[in-house]
């Protein structure tokens, strides 16, 4: 194999980018882009790697989710606020209910790049390119806003920081203090079937504190009960942003992409002779890679040669999306093989993406019920193989949408209308997610 550079990527084929008409500028955002700070810190991507190195032997989950796409519309506090306090609500279920250490990774601060199925979207006999996420054109179906403009990689550089910023400002500054969470403002769950269950578990935890406080364990300057750490992910797909984002860390020599803590590669960008596999093999992030129906259990093995050759605990999440009517076939041999060769992976289940479906009134769609059955044999694969069912990744939010259907509300393909807000896919909202952790803790705790 040739030798890596943060740029080497450009030397092979590539899939999913726009066509930017201006090279000058483009170039000049991408100068501008290396000459801002980093977005991350190489050593707290360690940490991340460190814990999922831990999930990788089976010692903990990974909780991963958000937007399908960040949208430079909907860029405001209270969503930022609500998203990861539903993550945090989330991650205290199957922490305490499922009795697992959880990793926390949102989907936010940068997810801004969507592969599309087609090059073109048309409408009423127009033509126009796609959109591709906003920090490539916009989403109004005009000429201007599906134009290419790399100035966006700024405005999306600028987004994400502000995003991380505000996240943590609440993880460290008291928002995700253990003691505040059965006092969170639970306004979504106010009509919840399970509302009494979350609040049985606030409880039981408010119980636990004072106990610790009584025996003098629980101090002030304890940052386990005050604080907590929630990493930030997306889909490195335009590979312009995350070149220009890639640093040389001071303490190990070694490049990382600090636009996350942890980046994947998405389910059409990840032909092992292509410029994705070539940019991610050289980057010491922690790095996901989504596995579709297609994947053979020859070429995953490949996989993991170019991208963790070392077998390092941690490198690599296998985010499997198989849908809910092909997991079982398709699963269990992947599984079986790589406990064969005793790769060391992170296995976690993208129950969205197989089970997408156009709704009788015309939305874009998934069902609850087929969320839960792929997640459901999911689980059953890895016990039955007897390797570790590691990890959840969903696209969802804070907010009260009607974009999937099902959960406890019963949401009907005519009640997608009330509040269909999403760019690109159909998300859970928090009260279908925190139904969705329940079911999950119950298989945790199997
Ligand atoms: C996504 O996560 O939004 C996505 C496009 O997924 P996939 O690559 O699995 O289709
Ligand atoms: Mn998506």
């Amino acid at each position: 194999m040739s030798q890596w550079q943060p740029d080497s990527w450009r030397e092979k084929p590539i899939q999913q980018q726009p066509t930017y008409q201006d090279q000058a500028l483009l170039r000049n955002v991408e100068n501008t882009l290396q000459h801002y700070p980093p977005l991350v810190f190489a050593q707290e991507t360690r940490q991340l790697y460190k814990q999922l190195g831990d999930v990788a032997e089976g010692k903990g989950f990974l909780l991963q989710g958000g937007d399908c796409a960040e949208s430079f519309n909907e860029f405001n506090a209270p969503k930022i606020r609500d998203t990861f306090k539903v993550i945090l609500q989330m991650a205290i279920v199957l922490t305490y209910a499922g009795k697992c250490p959880v990793t926390k990774v949102a989907r936010m601060a940068g997810q801004y790049a969507k592969p599309r199925s087609s090059d073109m979207e048309t409408i009423d006999g127009v033509s126009l390119p796609s959109y591709r996420g906003d920090i490539i054109n916009s989403f109004e179906f005009t000429p201007e806003a599906r134009h290419p403009d790399p100035n966006r990689m700024i405005e999306a550089y600028h987004r994400g920081a502000s995003t991380l910023n505000l996240l943590r400002a609440f993880a460290q500054g008291g928002l995700a203090d253990l003691h505040q969470v059965n006092r969170w403002n639970m306004t979504f769950l106010e009509n919840n079937p399970l509302r009494e269950r979350y609040e049985d578990i606030a409880n039981r935890l408010q119980d636990t504190l004072e106990f610790m406080d009584v025996i003098g364990i629980n101090h002030a300057n304890n940052a386990t009960l005050h604080e907590t750490h929630l990493f930030t992910s997306h889909e490195a797909l335009l590979l312009n942003y995350e070149q220009a984002l890639t640093r040389t860390d001071t303490l190990t020599g070694k490049p990382y992409n600090c636009s996350a803590h942890m980046v994947w590669i998405g389910e059409r960008t990840r032909q092992l002779d292509h410029a994705h596999i070539e940019f991610f093999r050289g980057i010491h992030n922690p790095v996901g890679v989504k596995i579709g129906p297609s994947m053979e259990e020859d070429e995953l093995i490949r996989l993991i040669d170019v991208l963790n050759p070392q077998n390092e605990a941690g490198r690599l999440t296998f985010i499997t999306r198989m849908g809910a009517d092909n997991l079982e076939q398709k699963l269990p041999k992947l599984l079986r093989r790589v406990k064969a060769e005793g790769r060391k992976v992170v296995w976690s289940s993208d129950p969205m993406h197989g089970n997408t479906k156009k709704a009788s009134s015309g939305y874009k769609t998934r069902n609850f019920d087929d969320i839960l059955r792929e997640i459901q044999q999911f689980f059953s694969a890895h016990n039955a193989e007897g390797t570790h069912a590691g990890g959840i990744h969903l696209e969802m939010t804070g907010q009260h949408v009607t974009e999937c259907t099902g959960g406890a509300y019963q949401i009907s393909d005519d009640d997608l209308a009330q509040a269909y807000k999403t760019q690109c896919d159909p998300r859970l909202n928090a009260d279908q997610v925190l139904e969705m952790a329940f079911l999950v803790a119950d298989h945790l705790k199997a």
